[in-house]
């Protein structure tokens, strides 16, 4: 462990104060510089900058080269960060691969965000590993002290803040905390709150769009599509509820409650129409989503085999033996599998050899350019000939012109979805709408 300290000078000899691996000050050493810094500029609040640099990609780096080459790495990363400080500035070891420093000179945004570029570009450099280099980024996340209401706490947090932003964002990012990014994540903390609360009472509930035939406009099946009305929030839309309930981990429950009142939904619509429903990519790195979802349906007394489910490539991508075990489950019994929005997102034709799909969903944004995008139009006719020779369904989403339509049944595509054909809508409507198409006549009669 004491590997490499003596190439660093230590402020103090105080161990307590001290990253035993690389010499640097640890948090406490950190934190005790940002409050006599504060205490310092107590009459005469000028800004000055905190940031955190946290190494993106370090455990890989770690699990490849052993624990050994991993403490190495820290050490000249830690070499390299305290030759890049200058006099006035501090930089510290706050976590495994998390560095913190100070720059009491620099005081705006932009400098910030400079200096934070000149750590990654520094960092960006090979290091050696015995006989082999590895390469490393790293992201920043910073905030600047404005006033003395600020404590080295809130600067902390307000960085952490930003480098979570910055982390989200890719790697090799700087994010400079500002006050709309507080108002985001208060904004979502109320969110999750309202949501767990909605969840455990049972008031998020699915609504369903038809997916038709093209050729025939028959209602083939319908998306179950979860809506939820929160007492003081509003509506809020799936696309912002749903990535804060994977976020924040109750995307298992809702999904559950969902499916579950889907299914008793479906149950009463005619019995060759199917029911589709997504699930998203965290649900299949959890081994117990198909016995959730297997159980849903044994409750429920829904067949199987009215079930898809709807899976994007996002979803494959964190662990792809993992969704496999999970899709391999639902398929034995019959369950099938759409690849959702294809398209967008890290496309790779290469997962469709790896995994079998019984159906596509080419994205809308493809549909909605292909009247007048001539390349849009190509990758469309492209996709079909796809699947026809993969012996895929296909549907296309987002159809709402019927030139749309026109054009897609032109170039063969089977399966429609979208406003043309009809909205999302809740159970009770939907099942009014069934009656009125299969019944027809007669129904409209009996009312
Ligand atoms: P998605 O699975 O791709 O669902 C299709 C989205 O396109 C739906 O948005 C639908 O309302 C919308 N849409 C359908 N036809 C048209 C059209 O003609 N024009 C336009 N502009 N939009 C159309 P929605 O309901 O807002 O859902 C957004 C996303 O949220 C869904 O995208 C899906 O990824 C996710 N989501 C919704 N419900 C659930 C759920 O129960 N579980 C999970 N995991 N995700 C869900
Ligand atoms: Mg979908
Ligand atoms: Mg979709």
């Amino acid at each position: 462990m004491a590997l490499g300290v003596s190439h660093l000078d230590r402020d103090t000899g105080d161990l307590a104060f001290t990253d035993a691996l690389t010499g640097l000050g640890n948090q406490r050493r950190f934190n005790d510089k940002v409050e006599r810094l504060i205490a310092d500029r107590a009459e005469d609040p000028a800004p000055f900058t905190v940031g955190i640099l946290d190494l993106d990609g370090f455990k890989p780096i770690n699990d490849l080269f052993g624990h050994r080459a991993g403490d190495d790495i820290l050490i000249q990363v830690a070499m390299r960060l305290k030759a890049a400080a200058d006099g006035d500035s501090a930089v510290a070891r706050i976590g495994a691969d998390e560095f913190a420093f100070l720059y009491p000179l620099v005081f705006s945004e932009e400098a910030a965000a400079e200096k934070s570029r000149m750590l990654i570009e520094i960092l960006s450099a090979p290091y050696d590993v015995g006989e082999r280099t590895a390469r490393l980024s790293a992201s920043v996340g910073c905030s600047l002290f404005q006033s003395t209401d600020d404590s080295t706490e809130t600067l902390m947090r307000k960085a952490e803040t930003a480098l979570y932003h910055a982390k989200r964002s890719g790697r090799g990012r700087v994010v400079v905390y500002t006050r709309e990014m507080e108002e985001a994540a208060k904004r979502v903390t109320r969110i999750e709150q309202a949501l767990r609360r909605a969840v455990a009472a049972g008031e998020v509930a699915p609504h369903f769009q038809p997916i038709v035939d093209l050729n025939t406009r028959r209602t083939i099946g319908f998306e179950a599509l979860a809506r939820w009305t929160d007492r003081d929030l509003g509506f809020v839309s799936p696309a912002v509820f749903i990535p804060i309930a994977e976020e924040r981990g109750i995307i298992g429950p809702l999904s559950q409650l969902v499916l579950r009142k889907a299914a008793e939904a479906a149950r009463n619509w005619p019995r060759d129409m199917f029911l589709s429903f997504n699930l998203s990519p965290s649900q299949l790195v959890d081994q117990n989503t198909g016995l959730h979802i297997l159980s849903i349906l044994e409750r429920t007394g829904f067949d199987p085999r009215r079930l898809e489910i709807e899976i994007t490539e996002t979803g494959l991508m964190t662990d792809p033996a993992s969704a496999e075990k999970i899709v391999e489950d639902l398929r034995r019994v019959g369950i099938r599998v759409s690849l959702d929005d294809f398209g967008t997102g890290q496309s790779s034709l290469g997962r469709l050899r790896e995994f079998r799909f019984d159906k596509l969903k080419i994205d809308r944004a493809f549909v909605a350019s292909i009247l007048e995008d001539r390349p849009s139009e190509h990758i469309i006719r492209a996709i079909l000939a796809m699947c026809e020779g993969l012996g895929m369904d296909v549907v296309a989403e987002g159809i709402e012109q019927e030139a749309q339509a026109e054009r897609l049944v032109q170039f063969g595509c089977a399966g429609g979805q979208g406003y043309l054909f009809g909205r999302p809508a809740d159970a009770e409507a939907t099942l009014g709408y069934l009656r009125e198409a299969h019944r027809g006549a007669a129904y409209a009669r009996a009312i």
